[in-house]
């Protein structure tokens, strides 16, 4: 069996206890590797390697930081085909999503490369007369991140290039059910020239977690997953005196307006909600009915919904894997059962899909509930697979009503081919990330990626700009070299005569 372990100094690290988790293949159920799952004292063991670690990078000119994201860059284009298939076998989502999702992780990186120009400060001659004043951003210490199972590549590179970039170290503690394709990124970083030691992962769930938590020489810390956790995470960071910024759950709603493109709308709920089976933290999962589009959207969807393709991520005639383990898959048949109690009317049921063949693996199909309210567990809490409730709205208001009302505000979006709607919409919503006519409205690279209410605890979004504010402090500088007759004290507020 594969034994992953942590990833300290540049090299394998077994760590001092046997303490193991399982992963699995969720295409064929099968166990693939187990992982270690660290201890307090792995975790103090890589917190000491990248503080000692920490002032030679500090002090490495951003250029030459930039130049290893650089070779980052190249050697994750050239790895591209094992690292999709590393996040495939242990995910589950299909072949072309997973490289998709590893593309837009290596535009951080790209984004990174651009670190000189953006650590480049502010300057500003004769503040007062003969004095000068002038800021400068400085990196933070020792960095931590913990990460969720739906993007095993794009989450992490969320955070680490911005936070190696701008000259801090780093410690990783990835998703414990699918931890080798951050081992492999590991692995590049040193081909790439990143000086041992920046970057540290350690495997593990809530002891290593914790453990980071309460390491005093962790100075910030970035956290992505569900709701409770970031909750969690942003408490004890803040009695610990850390900086950070802990992403939560979601459930995105996608506004249908009587008058948009039908077809648009339909497709682009198809892929939004079905895609990578609803794992996305900017899936949508209720669509609002306004008006009288309700039965010609269900209709439509339907279909599709029926002739969805369910079947391995390597397939290349799949259109959505299987979900990331067993536990994961009886929680989202669940939730289904929930649906019809509480009175939804499921349009379409996946829960007895079978695949011959992969008897074993997790697999549901794609379900679609209609008349779906705003008091049901289905569309108050988030399921995090391929199920799509519809609620009918009576009109504009009353969908953004919904909207603003909802405990999350991660993405939403909205179709219509009405400018005026388009723009109170965008201009009214409390969401964090918002789309029109664009079914999932993710930041680019060079934009920051961040939600609302509780989709977010914390200040600043990720990467992008926010991410160089998160991963550095600003110092300001005031200075004046004397000339001619030396001053005297002065007893009050300077001001600007
Ligand atoms: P999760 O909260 O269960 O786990 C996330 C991380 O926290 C993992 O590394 C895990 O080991 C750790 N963890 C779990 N329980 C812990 C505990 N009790 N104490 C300390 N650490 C703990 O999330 P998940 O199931 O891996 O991922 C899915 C969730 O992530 C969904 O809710 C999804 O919406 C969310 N997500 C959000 C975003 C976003 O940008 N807002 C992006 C991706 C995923």
């Amino acid at each position: 069996m594969k034994l992953i372990e942590h990833f300290i100094k540049g090299k394998n690290y077994s760590g001092n206890s046997n303490r193991k988790g399982k992963v699995f293949n969720p295409a064929t159920g099968e166990q693939s590797a187990e992982v270690k799952l660290g201890t307090i004292e792995d975790v103090n063991e890589a917190v000491k390697v990248a503080k000692n670690s920490f002032e030679k990078w500090a002090n490495t000119p951003p250029l030459q930081r930039a130049r290893v994201m650089f070779k980052f860059k190249e050697l994750i284009e050239k790895n591209s085909d094992e690292l999709t298939k590393i996040i495939v076998s242990e995910h589950g989502k299909v072949y072309e999503d997973a490289k998709g999702s590893l593309v837009r992780g290596l535009e951080v990186v790209e984004y990174a490369c651009g670190i000189p120009q953006m650590l480049k400060g502010e300057f500003t001659e004769n503040v007062g007369t003969g004095v000068d004043s002038w800021s400068i951003r400085q990196p933070l210490g020792v960095c931590a991140g913990i990460t969720p199972f739906n993007f095993p590549a794009m989450v992490p590179m969320w955070m680490f290039p911005m936070a190696i970039a701008c000259g801090n170290t780093f410690i990783l503690k990835p998703s414990e059910k699918d931890p080798s394709c951050s081992m492999r990124l590991a692995e590049l970083l040193k081909e790439a020239g990143l000086p041992d030691g920046v970057f540290n992962i350690v495997n593990g769930d809530k002891e290593a977690v914790d453990a980071l938590i309460n390491n005093q020489d962790v100075v910030a810390m970035s956290f992505v997953g569900s709701t409770p956790i970031a909750k969690y995470i942003y408490e004890s960071c803040a009695k610990n005196e850390k900086r950070v910024q802990a992403l939560g759950g979601a459930k995105n709603h996608c506004v249908v307006m009587p008058d948009c493109d039908l077809d648009q709308a339909v497709n682009g709920l198809m892929g939004a909600a079905y895609g990578s089976a609803g794992e996305r933290c900017m899936a949508q999962s209720v669509a609002v009915a306004v008006g009288n589009v309700g039965d010609k959207l269900v209709n439509n969807l339907a279909k599709k919904v029926e002739s969805l393709k369910v079947g391995p991520g390597m397939d290349k005639k799949s259109e959505m894997g299987p979900l990331v383990t067993k536990e994961h898959l009886e929680k989202v048949r669940g939730y289904v059962d929930i649906g019809e109690k509480e009175g939804a009317k499921l349009i379409v049921d996946g829960r007895n899909l079978k695949l011959q063949g992969y008897e074993k693996g997790y697999y549901i199909g794609g379900c679609l509930f209609d008349h779906v309210t705003k008091d049901m567990r289905i569309y108050k809490e988030e399921i995090f697979g391929p199920v799509l409730s519809i609620v009918r709205a009576k009109d504009f208001d009353h969908a953004l009503q919904l909207v603003n009302d909802h405990e999350f505000g991660n993405g939403v979006s909205i179709f219509t081919r009405d400018g005026d709607s388009g723009r109170t919409f965008s201009n009214k919503v409390k969401v964090g990330m918002v789309g029109i006519n664009i079914p999932i409205p993710v930041p680019m690279a060079f934009h920051s990626f961040g939600g609302w209410k509780r989709s977010l605890f914390g200040d600043q979004h990720m990467h992008g700009p926010e991410g160089v504010r998160f991963y550095t402090k600003l110092k300001t500088m005031t200075s004046r070299w004397p000339s001619g007759p030396r001053l005297d004290p002065e007893f009050v507020m300077p001001t600007m005569k």
